[in-house]
C-alpha cells in the first residue's frame, strides 16, 4: 500500500492504475478508523480493481466553536486497517495542499445544505461539498462509497454528483453498528462511561420505530413514540427528531405512504451522536 500528501503524484498514481485497464473507487474519511470506514472500502472493492482512500481533518467543515484541534487521530492504526482490507493507496494531504494560500473557490449545494444539520451547522456543508469536490477531482474515482450514517451529508453529495455531472458513481452503504446497536463514529471514543452505556438508547428508539412501521400511524405519531423512548434516559439530550421524505429530504406529514428517514440529532454530555433510519413502504427501491 503506497501513501501520498503530493496531490499531483497522487493522481499520477491514480492514473497509472487506470493506464493498466484498472477502475478505481475512493473512500473519503477523516481518520480514526473504525469497522464502519473499513465497510465502506470492501463495498468500494465489490464495484472496482482497486480502492484509494484519504485521510484528511478538513477545517472548513468544521465551525468556530467546534472541536478541530481534538479530533482523534490514529495514523499508524488508520493504516494497517486500511492496509489489511486490501487498499491500494491512501492520499494524506496537509492542509495546504488542499487550500493553498488565496483558494477562494468553493461548492455549495443550495436548500440541502441549509436545511436539518446544516442549520445547526452553518457552513458544515459548504465545508463538506468543497472538499469532496477537490478529492474528487485529485482521486478521479470511478465510484465512491459514503456511509448512510451522515444521511443528509449523502443526499447532499449525490446531488452535487448530478448537478455538476460529475463522472463518479455514488454507493451508500448502511449503517455498521457496534454489538449493542450504537452506530459506530469516531466520537464514540468521547463519550464517558456512562453516557456510552445510555447511547443505546438510539437505535432502541429507532428499533421501536422498524417493529412500528407497519401500523397506521402518522408521521406525528412515529416521532412522539421515539421522543418518549429517548426521553426515558436522562442522559440524552435531544436536539432534533426530524422525519423527512426519505428521497428529498422535504417535510413529511401524515401517513407513511412512502419512504421516511428518521433523523436522531443527541447530545450525551458534550457529544453530539447522529443516527438514522429508513421506514415505510418502498424503501428498499431508494
Ligand atoms: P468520517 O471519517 O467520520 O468523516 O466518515 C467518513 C465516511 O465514513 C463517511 O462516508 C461516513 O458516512 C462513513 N461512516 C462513518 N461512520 C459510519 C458507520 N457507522 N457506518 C457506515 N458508514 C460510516
Amino acid at each position: 500500500m503506497k501513501t501520498f500528501s503530493d496531490k499531483d503524484a497522487m493522481r499520477a498514481h491514480v492514473r497509472s492504475l487506470k493506464a493498466q485497464g484498472k477502475s478505481v473507487g475512493c473512500v473519503l474519511t477523516m481518520g480514526f478508523l473504525h469497522e464502519g470506514h473499513v465497510g465502506l472500502v470492501h463495498e468500494c472493492l465489490k464495484h472496482v480493481d482497486e480502492v484509494v482512500t484519504s485521510i484528511f481533518v478538513n477545517p472548513t467543515q468544521f465551525g468556530e466553536k467546534e472541536d478541530l484541534d481534538n479530533y482523534p487521530t490514529d495514523l499508524e492504526g488508520d493504516l494497517a486497517k486500511f492496509e489489511a482490507a486490501g487498499v491500494n493507496a491512501v492520499f494524506l494531504p496537509t492542509p495546504d495542499v488542499m487550500y493553498p494560500e488565496g483558494a477562494d473557490t468553493v461548492v455549495t449545494v443550495a436548500g440541502l445544505s441549509d436545511i436539518l444539520q446544516g442549520k445547526v451547522r452553518p457552513g458544515h456543508f459548504q465545508g463538506v461539498t468543497t472538499v469532496v469536490t477537490k478529492l474528487f477531482n485529485i482521486l478521479e474515482p470511478d465510484v465512491t462509497v459514503f456511509g448512510e450514517k451522515d444521511y443528509q451529508q449523502l443526499a447532499i453529495i449525490r446531488q452535487m454528483v448530478r448537478d455538476m455531472a460529475m463522472a463518479v458513481d455514488v454507493k451508500g452503504l448502511p449503517i455498521v453498528r457496534e454489538a449493542d446497536g450504537l452506530a459506530m463514529s469516531s466520537r464514540n471514543v468521547r463519550l464517558t462511561p456512562e453516557d456510552r452505556a445510555a447511547s443505546v438508547v438510539l437505535n432502541q428508539a429507532l428499533d421501536l420505530v422498524t417493529k412500528h412501521e407497519n401500523d397506521p400511524l402518522t408521521v406525528e405519531e412515529f416521532r412522539a413514540l421515539v421522543r418518549e423512548h429517548i426521553a426515558q434516559e436522562p442522559r440524552a439530550d435531544i436536539r432534533a427528531i426530524d422525519i423527512r421524505d426519505a428521497a428529498t429530504l422535504a417535510p413529511f406529514y401524515g401517513r407513511l405512504d412512502r419512504p421516511a428517514v428518521i433523523l436522531l440529532s443527541v447530545r450525551f454530555g458534550a457529544i453530539l451522536l447522529i443516527d438514522n433510519r429508513v421506514i415505510g413502504p418502498g424503501k428498499e427501491h431508494l
